[in-house]
């Protein structure tokens, strides 16, 4: 088996599986998530960071994102009320 390729893509539910690369059983969340560009089967980020660290790297910054913009978004409801 060679290299896999992998994309950044949007997991819409949370479920706990088997990784596409690994075979081992995973939690992934909602939100971003590593998937295999063939089969478009989830991937976990150990095999992740093996096969395209810079991908696991835009995940962290995607996750730190979307914390930052609900906190943002909450900041601002208060503000409203
Ligand atoms: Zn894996």
């Amino acid at each position: 088996m060679g290299t896999p390729h992998l994309v950044i893509s949007r997991n819409t539910g949370t479920r706990r599986t088997y990784c596409a690369v690994c075979d081992q059983q995973r939690d992934f969340s909602v939100g971003l998530e590593l998937y295999r560009v063939d089969t478009f089967e989830l991937v976990c980020l150990i095999c992740g960071q093996k096969h395209a660290p810079e991908l696991v790297a835009l995940l962290a910054l995607g996750w730190l994102a979307q914390n930052f913009s609900q906190e943002e978004c909450e900041a601002h409801a208060i503000n409203l009320n």
